[in-house]
């Protein structure tokens, strides 16, 4: 059975005291999701990965990137040792921005995907269709390239690590969130992707997340359907309120 899991992704917002404020806030939350089987955590600055392991030990803290090489001349990144020397086992790849923003390709994230799995970590791979892509339906063809080529090498017995994010990128931070259907319709059809390249069993086992402007209000229709096993989220996650308020109306 897949654990339910909420993922807040702050971007580049809040500052290392901000985040302890939230993480002292969310200790009752955590309690209150481990009761209830939901797996909760965020992606804060680099800064702020300490900090939040530091004030709330039961949220899962995850990496917003990481280079898929151990070490080099790559001035301003950081390697997946870095990560696992503070215990950060979890990391994005590919998140939308990172795409549009700093031309990260499926060949790219493949490398980094690879890289933190033979480093027994968890990626946290995001695929998703643009705006024009989704208006000229192609959304499967650019998800199955996403998946294909983003996956490329990756064992049989590694895709359990995997946990892959469906957000549409016309959906990302503007206030239009697919619909449920189409979220449902799009997360089952990864979950046949995954089935023909690593079989029924392992597929039935890999979480799958939507994205995408989820609210406190609509995140529960997004749980309910077979497909999407939890929500990665932007804008709502950043207030402790609103945080909240994403936990309890899954639970
Ligand atoms: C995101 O950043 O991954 C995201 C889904 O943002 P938002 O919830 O604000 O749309």
């Amino acid at each position: 059975m897949r654990k339910k899991l909420l993922l807040g992704n702050w971007k580049m917002n809040k500052t290392r005291e901000e985040a302890k404020v939230f993480a002292l806030g969310s200790l009752a939350l955590s309690e209150l999701a481990k009761m209830h089987h939901l797996e909760v955590g965020v992606c804060p600055s680099y800064l702020s990965l300490s900090t939040i392991q530091k004030y709330n030990p039961d949220l899962i803290v995850a990496s917003q990137n990481v280079h898929h090489l151990n070490s080099g001349a790559f001035t301003g990144e950081i390697s997946i040792p870095m990560l696992a020397e503070l215990d950060i086992t979890w990391s994005l790849v590919g998140h939308s921005e990172r795409r549009t923003l700093y031309y990260e390709t499926s060949e790219s994230c493949n490398l980094k995907i690879l890289a933190l799995l033979n480093h027994q970590m968890t990626p946290v791979y995001c695929v998703g269709e643009t705006l024009e892509q989704f208006e000229s339906h192609l959304t499967k063809k650019v998800i199955k390239e996403q998946i294909e080529v983003g996956l490329a090498g990756v064992l049989k017995d590694q895709a359990q690590q995997l946990i892959i994010a469906y957000e549409p990128v016309w959906s990302i931070g503007t206030g239009k969130n697919a619909s449920v259907s189409i979220a449902q319709d799009i997360c089952s059809y990864i979950r046949f992707l995954l089935k023909e390249m690593y079989g029924e069993e392992i597929a039935e086992n890999i979480r799958i997340l939507y994205g995408g402007s989820v609210k406190p209000d609509n995140v529960r229709a997004y749980l309910s359907t077979p497909d999407i096993d939890g929500a990665l989220v932007g804008g709502a996650s950043l207030k402790i309120e609103s945080f909240k308020e994403l936990v309890q109306n899954i639970i």
